[in-house]
């Protein structure tokens, strides 16, 4: 088995937006947590500012694997008299009667497990290291169970009750990092972080801080010091300074599952996170060491495309997954001759007829068909860069030039920016088209954007376009 996936700010916006909220409260709530690790015990002290009916951690989820709910397996209610339970989309933390009390503690182990649309809570390194996701303590108070559960299963974009979260870091065996800072405890705001507990020694060059498990094979470890440094000085190149300093990337190894080839990653504010497993991945390999660099041209590519713009609305996540995809190819191919971008791109073409028949893009994510935004959005990349004459480097950086003060492009900015690069709007409204509601014959209408964008295709038998 193969599996293959990023994850990249899927749920930005719940954060980006929280200056805009307006409280139900008169005021927000004060909370701090404070998170130690004492051997292999952990806790998370909640000290809540005041009592409240209920509180719900937004941060729900299930496995990818298998569908449950992360945190019953993970967490337990030390204080007396309080539980967690889900109700409507989320777990919320109650009280057997009246309020719950300013003080909470729970035990928890960390959850390794990978989760369907957000962050691992935690990574765990052979030697014992482990880094904690730290949003998944990230918690609000509601007036009532009642309104607990009528809370939207998505809560991008929606007006939630706000709450000020501190959260504090701590390792009874030594310091913590924190954003490539290492600290005896460590005290921050922001919850988009992964916080590495562990003796584990980083590796750091001018271009990045690393933390690879010790056990990670060989070769991938070899080829991974050699090509992050170089992915991101090409980037930069081409797109301009990432933002925040020097990035911190994670390289964890879950051990030699016989049959799995599995690579996992995530990004996050100035960090990437890398998760290998499988006995698919022990042995040095062409393909897989070109597979491997496409990959991480993925997901740094989203320290441009995905953070120094970010997307406004999680259904426009063609826009920076699609864009990634085909970045990354376009890197992939510059720094190892023998890449044929086009086979990737074929697929991608293949899995954007697949999954737009009569449904429209932007709502790939309700059917669990995400892969549509890569797909589709590498499509539309092509088309723009083809369109314009110009490489996808300068389509994309013209766009981040343009966003990089409010750090949203739109699905009208990006829109509009093809219709400037290529002065044929026809193309952008038939993108918008396949966006909203899809087509009743996507491999003709796909070949149809191509001829007029100026990209070379043949056409197979099954009337599929493909790039020759
Ligand atoms: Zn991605």
């Amino acid at each position: 088995m193969k599996k293959l996936r990023c994850l990249a700010l899927l749920l930005l916006t719940v954060s980006s937006l929280a200056g805009a909220r307006t409280p139900q409260w008169s005021g927000s709530a004060l909370v701090r947590v404070e998170i130690t690790r004492r051997g292999n015990e952990w806790t998370a002290d909640y000290q809540f500012d005041r009592e409240y009916p209920v509180w719900v951690f937004p941060r729900t989820d299930v496995t990818r694997d298998d569908l449950k709910s992360w945190r019953p397996s993970s967490w337990s209610v030390e204080t007396r008299g309080v539980r967690i339970e889900q109700r409507g989309s989320y777990d919320v933390l109650i009280a057997h009667r009246g309020d719950v009390p300013r003080n909470v503690r729970i035990r928890f182990t960390p959850f390794t497990k990978g989760l369907q649309d957000d962050y691992t809570p935690a990574l765990q390194f052979t030697d014992g290291s482990v880094a904690l996701y730290i949003a998944q303590f990230d918690t609000f108070p509601m007036a009532s169970v009642r309104d607990a559960k009528a809370l939207p299963s998505d809560l991008n974009n929606q007006v939630v009750p706000d709450a000020k979260l501190t959260y504090v870091l701590r390792d009874q065996a030594g310091p913590v990092w924190l954003r490539g800072k290492r600290q005896a405890v460590a005290e921050t705001d922001n919850k988009d972080a992964y916080v590495f507990f562990g003796s584990l020694q980083p590796i750091e060059t001018p271009a990045m801080v690393g933390f690879v498990d010790p056990q990670l094979p060989e070769w991938i470890r070899g080829a991974l010091a050699q090509a992050i440094p170089d992915i991101l000085a090409r980037y930069t190149q081409e797109l301009g300074a990432p933002p925040g300093g020097k990035p911190t990337i994670m390289l964890s190894w879950a051990g030699p599952t016989p049959g799995l080839t599995s690579r996992a990653g995530s990004v996050l504010p100035g960090l990437i996170v890398l998760t290998y497993e499988g006995s698919g991945v022990l042995s040095e390999e062409e393909g897989a060491r070109v597979e491997g660099l496409n990959f991480i041209a993925h997901e740094a590519a989203h320290f441009w495309l995905g953070q120094t713009v970010a997307y406004e609305y999680a259904r426009d996540a063609w826009i920076t997954e699609g864009g990634a995809d085909l970045l990354a190819m376009r890197l992939t191919a510059l720094e190892h001759p023998a890449y044929d971008w086009r086979d990737d791109f074929n697929k991608s073409i293949g899995d954007c007829v697949n999954l737009t028949k009569r449904r429209g893009i932007e709502d790939a994510r309700n059917r669990n068909e995400t892969r549509a935004y890569y797909a589709c959005g590498a499509v539309f990349g092509l088309v723009a860069e083809s369109a314009s004459g110009k490489s996808f480097f300068t389509f994309v950086k013209k766009i981040i030039d343009a966003n990089r003060v409010d750090g949203i492009v739109t699905r009208a900015e990006w829109l509009a920016a093809l219709d400037s690069a290529s002065r044929k709007p026809d193309l952008s409204r038939d993108i918008a088209r396949m966006l909203d509601r899809g087509v009743s014959d996507p491999k003709s209408f796909i070949a149809s954007l191509f001829e007029r964008a100026g990209v070379s295709q043949s056409i197979d038998a099954q009337g599929m376009p493909r790039l020759p």
